[in-house]
């Protein structure tokens, strides 16, 4: 038997070949399109306006669901880590960010990651595959589900972040496929411009990025300015390095919207990479490339056993923000959310562990 079709990853124009395919008009498909992604649908026999005979062959050859939540832990701050599984067994992580008027899910783009930042628990994962177009698509309505209800209309205000697990830019096709049906208005509606993916230096995928009109926003993960010290913290900077990543940024600049920066995030280190020095050097290097339209998010990084590492102080980040600032350079602290239930930046590791309270099974 071959496999069955994943609905939630059809663009509307291979819905309608699929329909079709099996002898019904166009606005068949923009039916199921709207039941998936809109009413945000989980079983064809709730798509009741479809014709039984209809429902019947989406039913044999097509399935809407390939990812199930295994479990779901809820932060003291509001925030969801949702642990999920696709059919094939691979851990897919997904978290809830609450906030006043504007709440953000982060979705994942692989299972696993090759890179190895040092710093990251999800490294230790290794790549298990990248996901699929539906298996991106598929994180998003079933958080929308959890938190707002199955049916009801996306809240206006909500973000979307390719920050979760794995590289974006390692799997490019299926991150921008998903985002074009995550934007389309009978469904998901969440347009680009919600929408911000963040990559660890993936130099070619930078410039392709460029040249997408209806692309997200972006954000580089640089950690530092010094080769050196990146090539130890991030070994992807030995593929691709500062000046070759630099000037990817610098044409990605050049293709901004009206009013629209891009940023950098710095993992912020105690003792690595959190002197005046190391912001100065920061400042120095967006200065060679005159790099204006950027901000700079400081992410004070969040431990776990497996790391090495400790977080900087808090007088260290105003610091180092205040050194970025005196040179001309915005700069933000992301202040860490769900670092209990290991939901934070670089703790995804598909952690299950007995001593996290587990909300649904
Ligand atoms: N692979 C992409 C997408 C992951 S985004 C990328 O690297 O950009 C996750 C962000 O969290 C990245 O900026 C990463 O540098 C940062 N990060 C990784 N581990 C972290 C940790 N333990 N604490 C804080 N931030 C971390």
């Amino acid at each position: 038997m071959t496999e069955k079709i994943h609905i939630a990853g059809l663009s509307r124009a291979e819905l309608e070949e699929l329909a079709a395919g099996f002898g019904e008009p166009k606005y068949r498909a923009t039916q199921v399109f709207k039941a998936v992604h809109e009413r945000r649908l989980r079983s064809f026999d709730e798509i009741t306006d479809l014709p039984k005979k209809f429902r019947a062959r989406l039913e044999e050859s097509a399935i809407i669901s390939r990812l199930n939540v295994e479990s779901k832990y809820v932060s003291t701050d509001g925030t969801r880590r949702y642990l999920m599984k696709t059919t094939d067994g691979n851990p897919v992580e997904t978290v809830f960010i609450p906030s006043e008027g504007r709440d953000t899910i982060c979705f994942s783009s692989q299972s696993g990651c090759p890179l190895k930042c040092d710093f990251c628990l999800t490294a230790k994962l290794g790549l298990l595959r990248n996901l699929t177009v539906g298996e991106i698509v598929e994180q998003i309505i079933i958080v929308l589900n959890d938190v707002y209800g199955v049916g009801v209309e996306t809240p206006h205000g909500t973000n979307l972040v390719g920050m979760g697990a794995g590289e974006p830019f390692l799997n490019f096709e299926n991150l921008i496929s998903a985002l074009r049906i995550m934007a389309d208005e009978d469904g998901l509606f969440i347009v680009p411009n919600r929408v911000t993916v963040s990559t660890a230096g993936i130099v070619p995928r930078i410039y392709d990025l460029a040249n997408i009109e209806d692309r997200p926003h972006m954000a580089i993960s640089l950690s530092s300015a010094s080769d050196e010290l990146r090539d130890r913290l991030m070994p992807i900077n030995k593929r691709w390095n500062l000046g070759e990543l630099m000037s990817a940024a610098k044409e990605f600049e050049a293709s901004l919207r009206r009013g629209e920066r891009f940023t950098f995030e710095y993992v912020m280190l105690g003792g690595v990479n959190d002197s005046d020095r190391d912001a100065n050097d920061l400042a120095g290097l967006l200065e060679r490339y005159q790099l204006r339209r950027v901000k700079v998010n400081l992410i004070p990084h969040n431990g776990a056993e497996q790391l090495d590492y400790s977080t900087s102080s808090e007088e260290r980040v105003a610091r180092f923000k205040a050194v970025l600032e005196s040179r001309g350079v915005s700069a933000y602290v992301r202040s860490p959310r769900g670092r209990d239930i290991y939901a934070a930046c670089g703790q995804l590791a598909a952690k299950d562990s007995p001593s996290l309270v587990q909300i649904v099974a």
